[in-house]
């Protein structure tokens, strides 16, 4: 049964190739798309929970991002998931170092894996912001990784070089804050770099602007697409859960200028985001220029980076990507939508998004 689950969770997310069967250059690769309970979630009664739970293809696995640089030989992982073991695979392998954005379950659970009960690692690296490395080093049984040295947290300040071409820097972001800080990557690579950032309570809370990142015409944002609609959580009130909704993000996206919608990529998906299940809401979204990110998604941070060449290779991914989303989406997730009215159960209601 064991055996199952596991092939069934490595099938969920294809990414074949180990980092040193790929392209030379480094690559950073989307090893998962949705909020922290994942798809199906938990006491969700919903058709796309339902249908997930029979069709391990229909699964999406917890947010994270993978980055390897095959001539350095290395592999990194933003954020531990409850779906770490998965993402491992689909990695290649242990990650020569962890980064850590924030305290809520979906973005650190995964490190459980790393204690004697499992791998039983030796010192891997976990940066973190010092408000979240004092939070694993307080309390149990994150405590227990660190003094029995299965990883080393390290404080993250400034630019880290995780190998000559790849290099990685926090952004504090603002979010619910019951046990740490939360922060963004800004990952840069030889030529390219990525903006990940799962969470946000508000765009109009940052210091910073998303308009400053995306005037990088070499840069790709994933950003939070947790949520689409304000009333897609019935009986919670999204005030308590705070995220930009899709349309608000978009819009403000819209506004900039010069224009750089090719370029944002929407993750962090809650179960209850239409652009899971909803083909039609995802063309609409692409027609506009923007993405919903893929798992198994890959970004070379190498490569031509001019202006409109990367625009152009930008939207042509997007574009290909939609294709793909909206013939998996045909293929039966439409199907998921048609009853989603019909079969929803109180269950459903008990919803997080952190
Ligand atoms: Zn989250
Ligand atoms: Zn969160």
């Amino acid at each position: 049964m064991l055996a199952f689950l596991s092939l069934a969770l490595a099938l969920a997310i294809s990414v074949p190739p180990p980092p040193a069967a790929s392209a030379a250059v480094p690559e950073a690769i989307v090893l998962g798309i949705a909020q922290d309970g994942g798809v199906p979630h938990a006491g969700c009664r919903q058709p796309v929970c339902v249908a997930a739970r029979s069709d391990p293809s229909r699964r999406r696995l917890v947010a994270a991002l993978g980055l390897v640089d095959p001539a350095a030989g290395k592999r990194f992982l933003i954020d531990a998931t409850p779906d770490f073991p998965a993402q491992m695979e689909a990695l290649g392998g242990l990650p020569d170092a962890i980064l850590l954005t924030h305290a809520h379950v979906g973005h650190y659970l995964g490190l459980a894996e790393l204690g004697r009960e499992v791998l039983d690692t030796h010192g891997v690296p976990v940066y973190a912001t010092p408000s979240m490395a004092r939070f694993l080093r307080g309390n149990r049984p994150w405590s227990r990784l660190v003094a029995f040295g299965n990883i080393d947290v390290r404080e993250i300040s400034g630019e880290v070089a995780l190998t000559p071409a790849l290099s990685v820097s926090a952004i504090p972001v603002p979010h619910r804050d019951e046990d740490s800080d939360t922060v963004a990557y800004l990952v840069r690579g030889p030529t390219r770099r990525i903006l990940w950032l799962p969470d946000i309570d508000k765009w109009q809370k940052w210091d910073r602007d998303l308009a400053e990142f995306l005037r990088d015409p070499a840069l790709t944002a994933f950003v939070d697409g947790t949520f689409y609609d304000a009333d897609e959580i019935p009986g919670r009130s999204i005030a308590d859960i705070p995220h930009p909704l899709v349309p608000e993000t978009m819009a403000r996206v819209e506004a900039m200028t010069p224009p750089a919608r090719g370029r944002v990529v929407f993750v962090h998906l809650n179960h209850t985001n239409r652009l899971l299940r909803d083909a039609d809401a995802v063309a609409a979204l692409e027609r506009r220029g923007f993405a919903v990110a893929r798992e198994g998604q890959r970004i070379p941070l190498a490569g031509s980076a001019g202006a409109a060449g990367d625009r152009r290779v930008a939207v042509r991914a997007a574009r290909s990507e939609g294709r793909t989303a909206k013939k998996r989406i045909a293929a039966g997730e439409r199907r998921v939508e048609d009853g989603a009215e019909r079969s929803e159960g109180p269950a459903s209601k008990r919803i997080v998004a952190e």
